[in-house]
């Protein structure tokens, strides 16, 4: 499959690692639009535009439990922070692999950007 995530997660193409465990793994956007933005994945190859399944409940937990570690390590838990995640053409979502956007570090303004 050709999927840029699934590759990092691989260690087939190199990543800025923050964070990874037994389902997750997490490194900075290559591209990123606030002072902190990291990305957070989890192992397996999971496209939400597909819809989700029952058996990867505790996969998706994980991300939120992995989430909160990681602002916590970015100094962005009290400060506050936002995840984001893209499904489908309307979102603009570039890469057919679940993935939460964690961004903080600056006042992020209104939810819907232009
Ligand atoms: P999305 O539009 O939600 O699918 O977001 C994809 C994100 O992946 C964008 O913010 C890109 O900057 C980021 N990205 C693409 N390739 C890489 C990469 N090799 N390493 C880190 N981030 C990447
Ligand atoms: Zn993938």
């Amino acid at each position: 499959m050709d999927c840029i995530f699934c590759k990092i997660i691989k260690r087939e193409i190199p990543s800025k690692d923050v964070y990874e465990d037994d389902f997750v793994k997490a490194f900075y956007d290559i591209n990123p639009k606030a002072p902190v933005h990291v990305l957070i994945v989890p192992k397996k190859h999971i496209n939400p535009a597909q819809g989700f399944t029952q058996d990867e409940v505790e996969i998706i937990g994980n991300l939120f439990l992995a989430a909160q570690k990681i602002a916590e390590k970015e100094g962005v838990f009290q400060s506050g922070f936002r995840l984001i995640t893209n499904s489908g053409p309307d979102s603009g979502q570039e890469i057919e692999h679940l993935h939460f956007h964690l961004l903080g570090g600056k006042p992020l303004g209104g939810l819907v950007g232009n």
